[in-house]
Protein backbone atom coordinates (compact mmCIF):
# COMPACT_ATOMS: atom_id res chain seq x y z
CA UNK A 1 0.00 0.00 0.00
CA UNK A 2 1.55 3.62 -1.09
CA UNK A 3 -0.02 6.30 1.43
CA UNK A 4 -0.03 9.71 0.67
CA UNK A 5 0.49 12.55 3.59
CA UNK A 6 -0.01 16.22 3.87
CA UNK A 7 2.93 17.63 4.66
CA UNK A 8 1.15 20.97 5.85
CA UNK A 9 -0.42 19.22 8.21
CA UNK A 10 0.81 15.68 8.51
CA UNK A 11 -2.60 14.26 8.12
CA UNK A 12 -3.17 10.97 6.07
CA UNK A 13 -4.58 11.82 2.47
CA UNK A 14 -5.13 8.34 0.61
CA UNK A 15 -4.04 4.94 0.45
CA UNK A 16 -3.37 3.59 -2.99
CA UNK A 17 -3.03 -0.54 -3.54
CA UNK A 18 0.26 -1.39 -5.04
CA UNK A 19 -0.18 -2.83 -8.37
CA UNK A 20 0.77 -6.87 -8.39
CA UNK A 21 3.07 -8.72 -10.72
CA UNK A 22 0.30 -9.85 -12.97
CA UNK A 23 -1.47 -6.43 -12.72
CA UNK A 24 2.29 -4.95 -14.05
CA UNK A 25 1.80 -7.42 -16.49
CA UNK A 26 -1.18 -6.41 -18.00
CA UNK A 27 -0.32 -2.91 -18.47
CA UNK A 28 2.50 -3.61 -20.36
CA UNK A 29 0.96 -5.79 -22.75
CA UNK A 30 -1.70 -3.11 -22.99
CA UNK A 31 1.00 -0.82 -23.50
CA UNK A 32 2.49 -2.78 -26.41
CA UNK A 33 -1.37 -3.05 -28.00
CA UNK A 34 -1.93 0.53 -27.79
CA UNK A 35 1.52 1.35 -29.39
CA UNK A 36 0.75 -1.01 -32.29
CA UNK A 37 -2.11 1.48 -32.60
CA UNK A 38 -0.54 4.72 -31.88
CA UNK A 39 2.54 4.47 -34.09
CA UNK A 40 0.46 4.37 -36.80
CA UNK A 41 -1.66 7.60 -36.55
CA UNK A 42 -1.03 10.12 -38.38
CA UNK A 43 0.55 13.73 -37.13
CA UNK A 44 -2.41 15.71 -36.79
CA UNK A 45 -4.24 13.21 -34.67
CA UNK A 46 -1.55 13.21 -31.98
CA UNK A 47 -1.22 16.60 -32.59
CA UNK A 48 -5.26 17.25 -31.65
CA UNK A 49 -4.76 15.18 -28.59
CA UNK A 50 -1.76 17.42 -27.30
CA UNK A 51 -4.38 20.37 -28.10
CA UNK A 52 -7.06 18.78 -26.27
CA UNK A 53 -4.70 18.31 -23.45
CA UNK A 54 -3.68 21.87 -23.08
CA UNK A 55 -7.27 22.85 -22.69
CA UNK A 56 -8.19 19.64 -20.25
CA UNK A 57 -5.47 21.12 -17.75
CA UNK A 58 -6.60 24.38 -18.35
CA UNK A 59 -9.95 23.20 -17.71
CA UNK A 60 -9.26 21.32 -14.42
CA UNK A 61 -6.11 23.89 -12.91
CA UNK A 62 -7.77 24.48 -9.46
CA UNK A 63 -8.27 20.58 -9.01
CA UNK A 64 -5.08 20.27 -10.29
CA UNK A 65 -3.14 22.54 -8.43
CA UNK A 66 -5.18 21.20 -4.82
CA UNK A 67 -3.98 17.91 -5.50
CA UNK A 68 0.02 19.04 -5.89
CA UNK A 69 -0.16 21.58 -3.29
CA UNK A 70 -1.90 18.72 -0.56
CA UNK A 71 0.27 16.11 -1.64
CA UNK A 72 3.91 17.95 -1.55
CA UNK A 73 2.94 21.62 -0.27
CA UNK A 74 3.75 23.77 -2.84
CA UNK A 75 2.25 27.18 -2.74
CA UNK A 76 -1.55 27.67 -4.51
CA UNK A 77 0.03 30.29 -7.00
CA UNK A 78 2.85 27.95 -8.06
CA UNK A 79 0.86 24.86 -8.61
CA UNK A 80 -1.02 26.92 -10.76
CA UNK A 81 1.74 28.37 -12.58
CA UNK A 82 3.21 24.93 -12.82
CA UNK A 83 -0.42 23.24 -14.70
CA UNK A 84 -0.32 26.11 -17.23
CA UNK A 85 3.20 25.65 -17.92
CA UNK A 86 1.81 22.26 -18.54
CA UNK A 87 -0.58 23.08 -20.72
CA UNK A 88 1.59 25.74 -22.54
CA UNK A 89 3.90 22.43 -23.40
CA UNK A 90 0.93 20.46 -24.98
CA UNK A 91 0.34 23.62 -26.97
CA UNK A 92 3.70 24.25 -28.32
CA UNK A 93 4.07 21.07 -29.40
CA UNK A 94 0.52 20.90 -31.11
CA UNK A 95 1.95 23.62 -33.31
CA UNK A 96 5.82 23.34 -33.81
CA UNK A 97 6.26 19.67 -33.33
CA UNK A 98 5.40 18.48 -36.93
CA UNK A 99 8.18 20.36 -38.17
CA UNK A 100 10.60 18.86 -35.39
CA UNK A 101 9.61 15.52 -37.47
CA UNK A 102 10.05 16.85 -41.08
CA UNK A 103 12.74 14.02 -42.67
CA UNK A 104 16.14 15.73 -43.35
CA UNK A 105 17.61 14.59 -46.74
CA UNK A 106 21.55 14.58 -47.49
CA UNK A 107 22.67 14.20 -51.01
CA UNK A 108 25.23 11.14 -51.84
CA UNK A 109 28.09 11.26 -54.51
CA UNK A 110 26.73 8.69 -56.23
CA UNK A 111 23.30 10.67 -56.94
CA UNK A 112 21.31 8.95 -54.40
CA UNK A 113 19.49 10.59 -51.89
CA UNK A 114 19.42 9.52 -47.99
CA UNK A 115 16.65 10.47 -46.28
CA UNK A 116 16.30 10.46 -42.08
CA UNK A 117 12.87 9.82 -40.63
CA UNK A 118 12.07 10.13 -37.01
CA UNK A 119 10.19 6.56 -36.24
CA UNK A 120 8.79 5.91 -32.55
CA UNK A 121 10.19 2.95 -31.06
CA UNK A 122 7.51 2.10 -28.15
CA UNK A 123 6.88 1.95 -24.53
CA UNK A 124 9.08 4.35 -22.82
CA UNK A 125 8.93 4.29 -18.68
CA UNK A 126 9.49 7.23 -16.67
CA UNK A 127 10.66 7.24 -13.20
CA UNK A 128 9.81 10.53 -11.73
CA UNK A 129 10.00 12.87 -8.67
CA UNK A 130 7.39 14.81 -6.35
CA UNK A 131 8.77 18.67 -6.71
CA UNK A 132 6.88 19.75 -9.93
CA UNK A 133 4.75 16.78 -10.35
CA UNK A 134 3.21 18.00 -13.29
CA UNK A 135 5.67 19.55 -15.26
CA UNK A 136 8.71 16.71 -15.00
CA UNK A 137 5.75 14.15 -16.34
CA UNK A 138 4.35 16.39 -18.98
CA UNK A 139 8.30 17.05 -20.11
CA UNK A 140 8.57 13.20 -21.37
CA UNK A 141 4.18 12.70 -22.01
CA UNK A 142 3.77 15.80 -24.65
CA UNK A 143 7.07 14.60 -26.26
CA UNK A 144 6.46 10.92 -26.30
CA UNK A 145 2.34 11.25 -27.82
CA UNK A 146 3.71 13.61 -30.45
CA UNK A 147 6.70 10.85 -31.33
CA UNK A 148 4.37 7.80 -31.78
CA UNK A 149 5.42 6.22 -28.70
CA UNK A 150 3.42 5.13 -25.39
CA UNK A 151 4.07 6.24 -22.00
CA UNK A 152 4.46 4.13 -18.64
CA UNK A 153 4.63 6.40 -15.33
CA UNK A 154 6.31 5.53 -12.16
CA UNK A 155 5.28 8.13 -10.16
CA UNK A 156 6.94 9.52 -6.79
CA UNK A 157 5.38 7.59 -4.03
CA UNK A 158 4.11 10.67 -2.53
CA UNK A 159 2.46 12.05 -5.37
CA UNK A 160 -0.05 9.34 -6.37
CA UNK A 161 -3.01 11.20 -6.26
CA UNK A 162 -0.75 13.58 -8.89
CA UNK A 163 -0.13 10.73 -11.31
CA UNK A 164 -3.96 9.25 -11.12
CA UNK A 165 -5.32 12.63 -11.94
CA UNK A 166 -2.70 13.20 -15.46
CA UNK A 167 -3.90 9.57 -16.28
CA UNK A 168 -7.81 10.75 -15.96
CA UNK A 169 -6.48 13.68 -17.55
CA UNK A 170 -5.54 12.29 -21.10
CA UNK A 171 -8.71 10.17 -20.90
CA UNK A 172 -10.82 13.02 -20.54
CA UNK A 173 -8.53 14.79 -23.58
CA UNK A 174 -9.84 11.84 -25.76
CA UNK A 175 -6.41 9.55 -25.67
CA UNK A 176 -6.62 6.16 -26.31
CA UNK A 177 -6.69 3.52 -23.34
CA UNK A 178 -2.88 2.47 -22.66
CA UNK A 179 -1.23 6.00 -24.64
CA UNK A 180 -0.25 6.68 -20.85
CA UNK A 181 -0.97 4.44 -17.84
CA UNK A 182 -0.03 4.84 -14.20
CA UNK A 183 2.15 2.40 -12.45
CA UNK A 184 0.91 2.87 -8.83
CA UNK A 185 4.35 0.90 -7.44
CA UNK A 186 7.61 1.22 -5.46
CA UNK A 187 10.71 1.50 -6.80
CA UNK A 188 11.93 -1.72 -5.97
CA UNK A 189 9.42 -3.17 -9.38
CA UNK A 190 11.08 -0.63 -11.51
CA UNK A 191 14.22 -2.98 -12.11
CA UNK A 192 12.22 -6.11 -13.50
CA UNK A 193 10.12 -3.05 -15.86
CA UNK A 194 13.02 -1.77 -17.57
CA UNK A 195 14.63 -5.44 -17.94
CA UNK A 196 11.00 -6.38 -19.50
CA UNK A 197 11.17 -6.38 -23.29
CA UNK A 198 7.84 -4.88 -23.74
CA UNK A 199 9.70 -1.32 -22.79
CA UNK A 200 12.24 -0.04 -25.02
CA UNK A 201 13.55 2.80 -22.96
CA UNK A 202 13.74 4.55 -19.40
CA UNK A 203 14.09 8.50 -18.70
CA UNK A 204 14.48 9.74 -14.87
CA UNK A 205 14.61 12.76 -13.46
CA UNK A 206 15.19 12.48 -9.58
CA UNK A 207 18.48 11.99 -7.18
CA UNK A 208 21.94 10.85 -8.35
CA UNK A 209 21.02 7.47 -6.61
CA UNK A 210 18.02 6.81 -8.03
CA UNK A 211 19.83 7.46 -11.38
CA UNK A 212 22.73 5.27 -10.89
CA UNK A 213 20.31 2.67 -9.93
CA UNK A 214 18.30 2.83 -13.26
CA UNK A 215 21.10 3.57 -15.17
CA UNK A 216 22.89 0.37 -14.06
CA UNK A 217 19.91 -1.58 -14.72
CA UNK A 218 18.94 0.63 -18.58
CA UNK A 219 22.84 -0.46 -19.09
CA UNK A 220 22.49 -3.80 -18.33
CA UNK A 221 19.38 -4.54 -20.95
CA UNK A 222 20.85 -2.36 -23.37
CA UNK A 223 17.99 0.37 -23.11
CA UNK A 224 18.76 4.06 -24.22
CA UNK A 225 18.34 6.01 -20.95
CA UNK A 226 17.75 10.06 -20.09
CA UNK A 227 18.57 11.13 -16.74
CA UNK A 228 18.20 14.38 -15.28
CA UNK A 229 19.59 14.49 -11.76
CA UNK A 230 19.77 18.02 -10.12
CA UNK A 231 22.61 19.07 -8.95
CA UNK A 232 23.98 21.93 -6.78
CA UNK A 233 23.76 25.10 -9.19
CA UNK A 234 26.13 28.29 -9.27
CA UNK A 235 25.04 31.38 -8.83
CA UNK A 236 27.65 33.74 -9.98
CA UNK A 237 27.40 37.87 -8.98
CA UNK A 238 30.28 40.10 -10.19
CA UNK A 239 30.56 43.94 -9.75
CA UNK A 240 29.80 44.84 -13.02
CA UNK A 241 26.10 43.63 -12.24
CA UNK A 242 22.52 44.97 -10.88
CA UNK A 243 23.07 44.02 -7.60
CA UNK A 244 19.54 44.76 -6.64
CA UNK A 245 18.42 42.42 -9.62
CA UNK A 246 20.61 39.35 -8.49
CA UNK A 247 19.78 39.67 -5.43
CA UNK A 248 16.16 39.83 -5.96
CA UNK A 249 16.42 36.87 -8.21
CA UNK A 250 18.85 34.87 -5.96
CA UNK A 251 16.31 35.09 -2.99
CA UNK A 252 13.96 33.84 -5.86
CA UNK A 253 15.66 31.05 -6.62
CA UNK A 254 16.73 29.61 -3.36
CA UNK A 255 13.08 29.53 -2.20
CA UNK A 256 10.89 28.97 -5.08
CA UNK A 257 9.36 25.25 -4.10
CA UNK A 258 10.67 25.88 -0.74
CA UNK A 259 14.14 25.03 -2.24
CA UNK A 260 13.30 21.86 -3.65
CA UNK A 261 14.52 22.48 -7.71
CA UNK A 262 17.04 21.31 -9.30
CA UNK A 263 17.94 23.93 -11.47
CA UNK A 264 17.51 26.51 -9.00
CA UNK A 265 20.65 28.38 -7.48
CA UNK A 266 21.97 26.66 -4.63
CA UNK A 267 25.23 27.93 -4.59
CA UNK A 268 25.40 31.51 -4.59
CA UNK A 269 29.11 32.50 -5.78
CA UNK A 270 30.14 36.31 -4.75
CA UNK A 271 32.82 38.70 -6.34
CA UNK A 272 34.69 39.75 -3.26
CA UNK A 273 34.54 43.53 -3.97
CA UNK A 274 30.89 43.53 -3.45
CA UNK A 275 30.27 40.31 -1.34
CA UNK A 276 29.90 42.62 1.80
CA UNK A 277 26.65 44.76 0.15
CA UNK A 278 25.62 41.52 -1.46
CA UNK A 279 25.14 39.88 1.42
CA UNK A 280 23.72 42.84 3.46
CA UNK A 281 21.11 42.76 0.93
CA UNK A 282 20.63 38.97 0.68
CA UNK A 283 20.10 38.67 4.16
CA UNK A 284 17.82 40.65 4.35
CA UNK A 285 15.43 39.56 1.96
CA UNK A 286 16.35 35.89 3.06
CA UNK A 287 15.38 36.74 6.32
CA UNK A 288 11.85 38.24 5.33
CA UNK A 289 10.80 34.94 3.90
CA UNK A 290 7.39 33.99 4.65
CA UNK A 291 7.10 30.46 5.20
CA UNK A 292 3.20 29.41 6.01
CA UNK A 293 -0.12 28.05 4.89
CA UNK A 294 0.68 27.29 1.09
CA UNK A 295 -3.27 28.77 0.32
CA UNK A 296 -2.52 31.83 1.37
CA UNK A 297 -1.59 34.23 -1.46
CA UNK A 298 1.03 36.56 0.95
CA UNK A 299 2.74 32.75 1.69
CA UNK A 300 6.56 32.90 -0.12
CA UNK A 301 7.08 29.15 0.46
CA UNK A 302 5.17 26.23 1.86
CA UNK A 303 6.20 23.30 3.98
CA UNK A 304 8.90 21.32 2.49
CA UNK A 305 7.42 18.40 0.81
CA UNK A 306 7.70 15.56 3.27
CA UNK A 307 8.50 15.55 6.88
CA UNK A 308 11.46 13.30 5.69
CA UNK A 309 12.51 16.13 3.45
CA UNK A 310 12.65 18.47 5.89
CA UNK A 311 15.01 16.05 8.07
CA UNK A 312 17.21 14.95 5.14
CA UNK A 313 17.73 18.56 4.96
CA UNK A 314 18.14 18.99 8.61
CA UNK A 315 20.82 16.66 8.53
CA UNK A 316 22.46 17.91 5.85
CA UNK A 317 23.12 21.50 7.69
CA UNK A 318 24.39 19.40 10.85
CA UNK A 319 26.58 17.55 8.55
CA UNK A 320 27.61 20.95 7.32
CA UNK A 321 28.54 22.80 10.83
CA UNK A 322 30.56 19.22 11.57
CA UNK A 323 32.64 20.06 8.39
CA UNK A 324 33.09 23.39 9.95
CA UNK A 325 30.43 25.47 8.06
CA UNK A 326 28.25 28.39 9.66
CA UNK A 327 25.05 29.00 9.71
CA UNK A 328 24.26 32.64 9.58
CA UNK A 329 20.29 32.14 10.56
CA UNK A 330 17.27 30.17 9.63
CA UNK A 331 17.55 26.60 7.97
CA UNK A 332 15.41 25.26 11.52
CA UNK A 333 12.51 23.35 11.49
CA UNK A 334 9.38 25.25 12.58
CA UNK A 335 7.49 25.15 15.74
CA UNK A 336 4.61 24.57 14.50
CA UNK A 337 2.62 21.78 12.72
CA UNK A 338 3.79 20.57 9.35
CA UNK A 339 7.44 19.74 7.87
CA UNK A 340 7.78 23.86 7.48
CA UNK A 341 11.46 25.10 7.92
CA UNK A 342 12.55 29.02 7.90
CA UNK A 343 15.09 30.37 5.14
CA UNK A 344 19.07 30.79 6.14
CA UNK A 345 22.48 31.47 4.80
CA UNK A 346 25.18 29.00 5.24
CA UNK A 347 28.70 30.45 4.53
CA UNK A 348 32.25 29.28 5.40
CA UNK A 349 31.65 25.73 3.45
CA UNK A 350 34.73 24.51 1.86
CA UNK A 351 34.66 24.98 -2.02
CA UNK A 352 36.42 22.10 -2.93
CA UNK A 353 35.50 20.08 0.16
CA UNK A 354 32.65 17.27 0.23
CA UNK A 355 29.63 19.12 1.75
CA UNK A 356 29.75 21.78 -1.42
CA UNK A 357 28.61 18.67 -3.58
CA UNK A 358 25.49 18.16 -1.42
CA UNK A 359 22.43 19.08 -3.25
CA UNK A 360 20.83 21.14 -0.67
CA UNK A 361 17.07 20.84 -1.39
CA UNK A 362 15.44 22.79 1.07
CA UNK A 363 15.49 26.59 1.33
CA UNK A 364 19.04 27.37 2.53
CA UNK A 365 21.98 29.21 0.52
CA UNK A 366 25.34 28.57 0.49
CA UNK A 367 27.52 31.87 0.30
CA UNK A 368 30.83 31.74 -1.08
CA UNK A 369 33.80 34.60 -1.65
CA UNK A 370 35.12 34.70 -5.24
CA UNK A 371 38.70 36.78 -5.70
CA UNK A 372 38.07 37.75 -9.29
CA UNK A 373 36.21 35.21 -12.27
CA UNK A 374 38.96 32.73 -12.58
CA UNK A 375 38.13 31.89 -8.65
CA UNK A 376 34.59 32.12 -9.28
CA UNK A 377 34.56 29.72 -12.05
CA UNK A 378 36.99 27.48 -10.51
CA UNK A 379 34.88 27.48 -7.43
CA UNK A 380 31.42 26.98 -9.81
CA UNK A 381 33.37 23.80 -11.11
CA UNK A 382 34.46 22.22 -8.18
CA UNK A 383 31.71 19.98 -7.69
CA UNK A 384 31.10 16.73 -9.89
CA UNK A 385 27.58 18.26 -11.28
CA UNK A 386 26.68 20.34 -14.24
CA UNK A 387 23.60 20.95 -14.46
CA UNK A 388 22.33 24.78 -14.93
CA UNK A 389 24.08 27.98 -13.89
CA UNK A 390 23.20 31.47 -13.58
CA UNK A 391 25.51 34.55 -14.10
CA UNK A 392 25.12 38.06 -13.21
CA UNK A 393 27.59 40.72 -15.29
CA UNK A 394 27.18 43.53 -17.41
CA UNK A 395 30.85 42.68 -18.95
CA UNK A 396 30.63 41.09 -22.51
CA UNK A 397 33.77 39.46 -21.87
CA UNK A 398 33.09 37.92 -18.68
CA UNK A 399 29.70 36.50 -20.25
CA UNK A 400 31.56 34.87 -22.72
CA UNK A 401 33.98 33.17 -20.47
CA UNK A 402 31.21 32.08 -18.23
CA UNK A 403 29.57 30.62 -21.38
CA UNK A 404 32.85 28.83 -22.70
CA UNK A 405 34.43 27.74 -19.12
CA UNK A 406 31.28 26.90 -16.41
CA UNK A 407 30.25 23.09 -16.75
CA UNK A 408 26.67 22.78 -17.11
CA UNK A 409 24.15 22.15 -19.54
CA UNK A 410 22.71 25.15 -18.57
CA UNK A 411 23.63 29.14 -18.25
CA UNK A 412 21.23 31.79 -17.72
CA UNK A 413 22.60 35.17 -18.49
CA UNK A 414 21.30 38.07 -15.89
CA UNK A 415 18.36 36.06 -14.83
CA UNK A 416 17.35 32.83 -12.83
CA UNK A 417 17.25 29.63 -14.40
CA UNK A 418 14.34 28.41 -15.49
CA UNK A 419 12.83 25.58 -17.77
CA UNK A 420 11.23 27.02 -21.06
CA UNK A 421 8.85 23.99 -23.55
CA UNK A 422 11.05 25.55 -26.53
CA UNK A 423 14.82 25.19 -24.98
CA UNK A 424 16.54 22.48 -24.25
CA UNK A 425 16.98 21.13 -20.89
CA UNK A 426 19.78 18.62 -19.14
CA UNK A 427 22.97 18.90 -17.40
CA UNK A 428 26.96 17.44 -17.79
CA UNK A 429 28.81 15.89 -15.62
CA UNK A 430 26.95 13.72 -13.05
CA UNK A 431 23.80 15.45 -13.07
CA UNK A 432 22.47 13.55 -15.84
CA UNK A 433 22.64 13.11 -20.00
CA UNK A 434 20.55 13.18 -22.67
CA UNK A 435 18.12 16.34 -23.11
CA UNK A 436 14.54 17.35 -22.75
CA UNK A 437 12.09 19.23 -24.36
CA UNK A 438 12.45 21.24 -27.92
CA UNK A 439 13.46 18.65 -30.81
CA UNK A 440 16.65 17.69 -28.90
CA UNK A 441 14.05 16.08 -26.36
CA UNK A 442 11.10 15.04 -29.06
CA UNK A 443 13.96 13.75 -30.51
CA UNK A 444 15.53 11.22 -27.41
CA UNK A 445 13.67 8.32 -27.80
CA UNK A 446 12.83 7.92 -31.49
CA UNK A 447 14.34 5.67 -34.14
CA UNK A 448 16.14 8.37 -36.57
CA UNK A 449 15.91 5.74 -39.42
CA UNK A 450 18.36 6.44 -42.54
CA UNK A 451 16.89 5.10 -45.81
CA UNK A 452 18.41 5.08 -48.61
CA UNK A 453 16.57 6.20 -51.67
CA UNK A 454 17.59 5.30 -55.51
P1 LIG B 1 14.50 9.95 -5.51
O1 LIG B 1 15.49 10.24 -6.54
O2 LIG B 1 14.76 8.81 -4.60
O3 LIG B 1 13.08 9.72 -6.21
C1 LIG B 1 12.79 10.07 -7.54
C2 LIG B 1 12.03 8.93 -8.20
O4 LIG B 1 12.89 7.79 -8.31
C3 LIG B 1 10.82 8.45 -7.40
O5 LIG B 1 9.80 8.04 -8.30
C4 LIG B 1 11.37 7.27 -6.64
O6 LIG B 1 10.36 6.39 -6.22
C5 LIG B 1 12.29 6.65 -7.68
N1 LIG B 1 13.37 5.84 -7.16
C6 LIG B 1 14.10 6.02 -6.04
N2 LIG B 1 15.05 5.08 -5.93
C7 LIG B 1 14.93 4.26 -7.00
C8 LIG B 1 15.60 3.09 -7.43
N3 LIG B 1 16.63 2.58 -6.74
N4 LIG B 1 15.21 2.50 -8.57
C9 LIG B 1 14.19 3.00 -9.27
N5 LIG B 1 13.50 4.09 -8.91
C10 LIG B 1 13.86 4.74 -7.79
O7 LIG B 1 14.25 11.26 -4.68
P2 LIG B 1 13.83 11.40 -3.13
O8 LIG B 1 12.41 11.68 -3.08
O9 LIG B 1 14.31 10.26 -2.30
O10 LIG B 1 14.69 12.70 -2.76
C11 LIG B 1 16.04 12.55 -2.33
C12 LIG B 1 16.91 13.66 -2.90
O11 LIG B 1 16.93 13.54 -4.32
C13 LIG B 1 16.45 15.07 -2.65
O12 LIG B 1 16.84 15.53 -1.41
C14 LIG B 1 17.10 15.81 -3.79
O13 LIG B 1 18.43 16.08 -3.43
C15 LIG B 1 17.10 14.80 -4.92
N6 LIG B 1 15.99 15.03 -5.87
C16 LIG B 1 16.28 15.70 -7.02
C17 LIG B 1 15.27 15.98 -7.91
C18 LIG B 1 15.53 16.73 -9.16
O14 LIG B 1 14.65 17.38 -9.69
N7 LIG B 1 16.72 16.63 -9.71
C19 LIG B 1 13.87 15.61 -7.64
C20 LIG B 1 13.70 14.87 -6.43
C21 LIG B 1 14.73 14.61 -5.59
P3 LIG B 1 9.78 6.44 -4.70
O15 LIG B 1 9.20 7.79 -4.51
O16 LIG B 1 8.76 5.37 -4.68
O17 LIG B 1 10.97 6.18 -3.83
Amino acid sequence: MIITVNPATGEQLESYPELTGDEIDARLDKAQAAYQDWRKTALGERTELLSNLAQTYEANKDKLARMCLAEMGKTYASAIAEVEKCAALFRHLAQDGPAMLEPERWSLGDGKIAEGRWLPQGPVLAVMPWNFPYWQVARFLAPTILAGNVALLKHASSVQGVARLMEEMLIEAGGPAGLFQNLSIKSDKVHAIIADDRVVAVTLTGSEGAGRAVAEQAGRYLKKVVLELGGSDPFIVMPSADLDAAVAQAVKARIQNTGQSCICGKRMIVHTDIYDAFMQKFSDAMRAVKAGDPMDETTDMGPLSSFEQRQTVLDQLALAKEHGAKLDFGGEALDREGAYMSAGILTGVDPDGPFASEELFGPVAMVFRARNIDDAIRIANAIPFGLGSSVWTSDDGERERFIRDIEAGMTAVNQMLASAPEAPFGGIKRSGHGRELSRHGLHEFMNLKTVMLP
